[in-house]
């Protein structure tokens, strides 16, 4: 019985039971077709809003189940997609019909600690790095969730509470293994294939899978000064005014980051607080504790809070806070924004939304960037955004499909009114849906590059189901 997977032009393979029994053959982890039992459990990712079918899903072992899956695409001219930690809000991993290449099996991570250097497989989660690094002590920029992939994340720019401090993760990616759309495995660093090493920090996946990444590591904890400050809703106005003036002579070893959002149960608060919208000040110090009191002392001083939950913790734990509010199998719909400056009216755009969530679990999260990130050169890699200092998340959040329209309306108002306040680009890790366009894009002036560089790596546009990079020809 043949077995039909999607073409990337669109068309039907038919492919016989030689052909499939031969690349089984040649895999070491298992190949799930969309008529196996355990299939549907395969295909899901964190935003149940993408429903995508691929065909066929290759669970990759390690690095030669990646090689053998590339080939086997391009011997057939298959669509294909890459699953990392399968946290793309627009739900990038999947695709309709073709070949998923899946990673979830790749979680290794091996740290060099008399290097600082940590070896990460491809479809590792922030968790399993920030375990292994934190056993020494060590730790890599990455996001703010355990849960999220390190490829996507890493690919796209990567950001969170140590990006001021060290850089963003591609700030500290030494080197990476590709399996290129030829099914080839290429080093790249800055001494071998320096333009795909180039086109990896920041063109998202693009250029091909990457199966090992090489990252600098920092010393960072065991223990942190870090916690968030709530504030009733009613004071926003003032509050967030002097935490612009707070946060303008941070150190880089700090951030602090707003959320807006209802009150979730958190202990260190009075239960006629939870669930009424409050402003949080996130805030985190990676350097040692006995600064850190003194650091953040501004931007706890801020008005009157309703509880403060700011102490010492656990670098890996605190890894782990946001988790309980970001759990898989919700509706999600985010859009961003870049800004170089938090100001009155884009305060007053905010809280005027807030007053209307949708859900209990619609957000709006501002996260602080600068620092050790914002001096790079903004050429020196993909990523581009340098010159931002708070990038908006309007986080739509819901459970039913008939919320679909209200969440998503509420979401794109914000976004909209706000957009003539903003920098006019945009992380591409935060970006639902295709085909959309600003006036600087994702990548800015590197796109031109970029688009010469994927011309060469991967002429077919194998690697599509990404923000996309069009090959020059
Ligand atoms: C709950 C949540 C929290 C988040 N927090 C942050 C944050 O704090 N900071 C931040 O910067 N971003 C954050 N993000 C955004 C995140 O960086 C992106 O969603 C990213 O795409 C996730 O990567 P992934 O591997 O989990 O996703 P996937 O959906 O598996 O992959 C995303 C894309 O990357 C490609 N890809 C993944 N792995 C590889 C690989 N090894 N080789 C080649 N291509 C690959 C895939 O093809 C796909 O196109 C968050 C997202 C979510 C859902």
């Amino acid at each position: 019985m043949p077995f039909t997977l999607r073409a990337a032009d669109g068309s039907d393979r038919s492919l016989t039971d030689d052909t499939m029994a031969s690349l089984a053959a040649r895999m070491r982890g298992p190949l799930i077709r969309d008529t196996d039992p355990g299939y549907e459990a395969e295909r899901q990712i964190w935003n149940a809003m993408i429903s995508r079918r691929p065909a066929l899903i290759a669970q990759c072992s390690g690095t030669a189940d990646v090689t053998t899956s590339v080939r086997f695409a391009a011997d057939h001219g298959l669509l294909v997609s890459v699953r990392g930690g399968g946290h793309n809000i627009a739900g990038s991993a999947l695709c309709d019909g073709g070949l998923m290449i899946d990673l979830s099996r790749m979680r290794a991570v091996h740290v060099d600690a008399g290097q600082r250097l940590a070896h990460v497989q491809g479809g590792a989660l922030l968790g399993d790095v920030d375990h292994e690094c934190q056993a020494h002590g060590l730790a890599v920029p990455t996001g703010i969730n355990s849960t999220t992939g390190i490829g996507g994340l890493a690919l796209g720019g990567g950001y969170g509470w140590l990006s001021r401090a060290f850089g963003h993760t591609v700030d500290n990616l030494l080197g990476a293994e590709v399996v290129t759309a030829d099914g080839l495995l290429r080093r790249a660093s800055a001494t071998e294939n320096p333009d795909l090493f180039w086109a990896i920090r920041g063109g998202g996946g693009n250029f091909g899978v990457v199966t090992e990444f090489t990252f600098r590591l920092h010393p960072v904890g065991p223990m942190i000064l870090c916690g968030p400050v709530v504030h009733a809703l009613e004071d926003a106005p003032t509050v967030l005014r002097a935490y612009r003036e707070a946060v303008a002579t941070l150190p880089d070893a700090a951030t602090c980051w707003v959320v807006i959002r209802k009150a979730p149960p958190l202990p260190f608060l009075a239960p006629e607080h939870h669930g009424r919208p409050v402003v949080i000040l996130v805030m985190v110090h990676a350097g040692p504790i006995e600064d850190a009191t003194r650091v953040l002392a501004p931007l706890r001083g801020i008005g009157r809070p309703l509880g403060d939950g700011v102490g010492p913790n656990s670098y890996a734990g605190w890894q782990a806070a946001f988790d309980p509010l970001l759990t898989p199998g919700a509706r999600n719909y985010w859009k961003s924004h870049d800004f170089s400056t938090f100001s009155d009216a884009l305060i007053d755009h905010i809280l005027s939304a807030i007053q209307n969530l949708p859900t209990d679990e619609c957000e709006v999260f501002m996260a602080h960037l600068g620092g050790v990130a914002g001096r790079a050169d903004p050429g020196a890699m993909a990523y581009a955004h340098r010159a931002t200092q708070f990038t908006m998340n309007v986080h739509g959040r819901w459970q039913q499909p008939d919320q679909d329209q209200s969440c998503r309306g509420w979401v794109r108002s914000l976004y909209e009114k706000t957009a003539p306040l903003s920098e006019g680009s945009v992380y591409i890790n935060f970006v639902p849906e295709a085909g959309e366009t600003r006036s600087k894009g994702t990548f800015g002036a590197n796109e031109p590059r970029l688009r010469r560089i994927k011309g060469q790596v991967d002429p077919a546009n194998m690697f599509r189901a990404n923000v996309q990079i069009q090959p020059e020809a």
